[in-house]
């Protein structure tokens, strides 16, 4: 086992690195790139950082992945104190590794610990946990097109006690995951089930926070559209009548007269990949609306012939043209589309920035590997 104290970007903080003696070999990790699926493997170390109310944020460590230790009372086991993040790692054709706007992500953490009264990590030490995982697992970074390795930062109440009252132990960690490509043989259109049952959020909720307990109250409406043939679901506001979002992606309309039009509502996650995806609209000539966006807006507009594609955008699928929408009092049928979809094309010139094939003219990428 090697230890070396490294100096941090952000001077108060050295960094402990405890290579990990069981790191897979280049042959079974190389095994694992050839197919990684989504979240099923794991690099061979991860980031801790603790904190404490009296110490802060301190002791940051890169070491062997592995079970984390818990007190069975720790808070976030019983009253769900957690947040979460999402984004990937990306190879260029050159070898060097990129990420994502990680800022925006790091800035999407502190949102989301402010309202689940989790300390607020600071953006530098997000941005440098990234990096310092990347120097010791950046051989996990697969190179075959649209692959990437998945980061997951997390943080949560690990404090044993069962009062209720925010936790004064709290630990944030990182941990790697290699991807395959989402779609393989191609992006295909997905039917989505709309749940009239369940919310995912309500006002004053905890909907625009990236936590668990949100994904832990969509599990039910997600098990009935796979009942019904549907790959994800999209729930509706409070009141049944206004767009939110996917269980895990945004939504977005495209009308023939070349308009994004995407719903607003303080309940929903601010997605990284639609803000991107709504930029690049921009770019070429189309109008933006995100305003409140009523189902039957929808259903009038496939109708009318007005609203011609639909879609869903997050990190992990990139961007999903909507086949279909099927509910137990609605159902509506996409047209086919008259040339190429305006979703595919947006998909595109996103991986096209994200892999380095086109110019980055918005400055969204920051290189891990150096
Ligand atoms: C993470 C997430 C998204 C997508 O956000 P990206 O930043 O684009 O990955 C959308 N909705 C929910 C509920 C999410 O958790």
């Amino acid at each position: 086992m090697t230890i070396n104290l490294l100096p941090m970007a952000t001077p108060d903080l050295l960094w402990q690195v405890t290579r990990n003696d069981a790191a897979k070999s280049a042959e079974a990790r190389a095994a694992i790139l050839a197919d990684p699926g989504f979240g099923k493997h794991f690099t061979d170390h991860m980031v801790d950082i603790c904190w404490s109310e009296k110490g802060g944020w301190h002791r940051p460590r890169v070491q062997p992945y592995g079970p984390i230790s818990l007190d069975p009372a720790a808070a976030v086991l019983h009253y769900a104190q957690e947040v979460f993040e999402g984004l990937k790692a990306y190879r260029h054709a050159d070898g060097s590794i990129w990420t994502f706007r990680p800022e925006a992500n790091a800035a999407r953490m502190q949102r989301s610990a402010k309202r689940l009264a989790l300390p607020e990590l600071p953006v530098e030490y997000f941005l440098e946990s990234l990096k310092q995982l990347i120097a010791v697992d950046g051989d996990w970074v697969p190179t075959a097109p649209e692959t990437s390795l998945y980061l997951r930062p997390f943080m949560f109440a690990k404090e044993a006690f069962l009062g209720v009252r925010p936790a004064a132990k709290v630990n944030y960690y990182l941990i790697a995951s290699p991807a395959g490509a989402y779609f393989t043989g191609g992006v295909t259109p997905v039917a989505i089930w709309l749940s009239t049952q369940y919310a995912r959020a309500g006002k004053g909720g905890t909907g625009a926070a990236k936590t668990g307990g949100n994904y832990a109250s969509s599990l039910v409406a997600q098990a009935e559209a796979y009942d019904h043939g549907c790959a994800q679901v999209l729930f509706l506001d409070g009141s049944g009548t206004y767009l939110e979002e996917l269980g895990g992606m945004n939504v977005v309309l495209v009308t023939k007269d070349g308009r994004l039009i995407t719903p607003e509502s303080d309940s929903i996650l601010e997605g990284i990949t639609l803000d991107s995806v709504l930029q690049l609209g921009r770019d070429r000539g189309l109008k933006v609306e995100q305003r409140p966006v009523p189902l039957q807006e929808w259903v009038d507009g496939v109708a009318s012939g007005e609203i011609v594609e639909a879609f869903a955008c997050g990190t992990a699928a990139v961007l999903t043209p909507i086949s279909e929408l099927k509910g137990e009092h609605v159902s509506i049928v996409m047209p086919e589309p008259s040339g190429e979809r305006v979703s595919m094309s947006l998909r595109q010139e996103l991986t096209d920035i994200q892999y380095g094939r086109v110019p980055d003219r918005h400055n969204w990428l920051m290189r891990l590997d150096a």
